[in-house]
């Protein structure tokens, strides 16, 4: 058997590639030109979210949308209506904005090189280097958790994430390819997405098989390591469900800094650590009620916290001078509530009748 060098790794998993590729919306047929606008818009989509999740939003963008131009002269709201469910909102008004830059700078032409690419917003470093390698056929290193969970296998890293992240970077650069880097960025994603999986790793199926360290060492599942994770604290709030006669509810719009930047919710004390006593709670309403504390919890995580929501439920009179918008129940869908607002909702309605 000739010796293994990085370009027969390269090479073996382009042809496994060949065979095996996975067919996506957004991926280009073998042999056609992908559309960088495509690829673009399913990258930002993909940002801690699978493939069988962003599927039907990438549609319902593209048919809507089907240019970078036409996703740049829609309105944010209308964007951030398509978008909720994905979560992330910031990326979501990033890409609004990055829509506008590349229609606006660059008459619709996405940049092709990674240096310009990460200057555009909501494009960092994975982004960037995909859509060079993928939409431009640069060669470029694009690492995701999957790049790093096979690659960190293949060499047997045992040092723990993110800690490696450097040294798998270093090692996954001197395997990329000159030829075909866009078709062995995705070949490499896909190989960790179904191949070589965080659990069960299918090693009889992959293409690096006879090469891997981790293979040949039965170490293979415990790959990558990961450092401790330390506890999400808790932050805690209060969210007001208030029901007008006439069947509204309040509405309003967040700051447009912070968590949920600019979205529409329904209005909640700050969350912060300590539990909200109801009389404490009741006179940061944003309305005047009597207000009625609904049984349970709404939990949701988030990247650095987890929140714990209660709701207060209560009825206002028609004139009620209120901070935000009323919105009747049934048309509570032509807002773009955040799945953590759809969560209370449902609470709410559970709950308060
Ligand atoms: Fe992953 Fe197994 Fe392939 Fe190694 S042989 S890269 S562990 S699937």
């Amino acid at each position: 058997m000739p010796p293994t060098t990085p370009a027969s790794l390269a090479d073996r998993l382009l042809v496994w590639y060949d065979r095996h590729r996975r067919v996506l919306p957004w991926r280009a047929p073998p042999g056609v030109r992908p559309d960088p606008y495509h690829v673009w818009l399913s990258e930002v989509m993909l940002q801690q979210t699978t493939v069988a999740a962003v599927a039907p939003y990438f549609q319902a963008f593209v048919a809507r949308w089907p240019t970078v131009r036409d996703l740049a002269a829609a309105p944010l709201d209308s964007v951030l209506r398509e978008w909720a469910g994905l979560g992330y909102y910031a990326r979501a008004r990033n890409l609004h904005k990055c829509a506008q830059t590349v229609a606006a700078w660059r008459g619709g032409r996405f940049p092709e090189d990674e240096a310009a690419l990460r200057k555009l917003p909501g494009v960092g470093d994975y982004t960037a280097a995909a859509i060079a390698a993928i939409a431009f056929g640069h060669r470029a290193v694009v690492m995701d958790g999957n790049v790093e969970r096979a690659v960190a296998r293949l060499f047997a890293v045992r040092d723990p994430l993110p800690g490696a992240k450097p040294a798998l970077k270093r090692l996954a650069g001197e395997l990329t390819p000159d030829v075909r880097p866009g078709d062995y960025a995705q070949a490499l994603m896909d190989l960790g997405a179904t191949v070589c999986t965080p659990r069960k790793p299918a090693c009889g199926l992959c293409p690096w098989m006879a090469d891997c360290a981790a293979r040949a060492a039965g170490i293979a599942e415990t790959l990558p390591a990961k450092a401790e994770k330390t506890e999400r604290p808790t932050r805690r709030g209060v969210a007001f469900w208030a029901m007008r006669p006439d069947g509204s509810v309040l509405l309003r719009r967040r700051p447009e800094a912070g968590l949920l930047g600019g979205m529409i919710e329904i209005p909640s004390t700050p969350w912060r650590a300590e539990v909200w006593a109801p009389d404490e709670a009741a006179g940061a309403a944003p309305v005047a009620a009597e207000w009625r504390a609904l049984p349970g919890l709404v939990r949701h995580g988030f990247t650095h916290f987890q929140l714990e929501l209660s709701v207060m439920a209560g009825k206002v009179g028609g004139n009620a001078a209120a901070r935000g918008l009323w919105c009747p129940l049934d048309r509570l869908g032509d807002h773009a509530l955040p799945t953590l607002m759809r969560k209370v909702v449902r609470h709410a309605l559970a709950k308060a009748y």
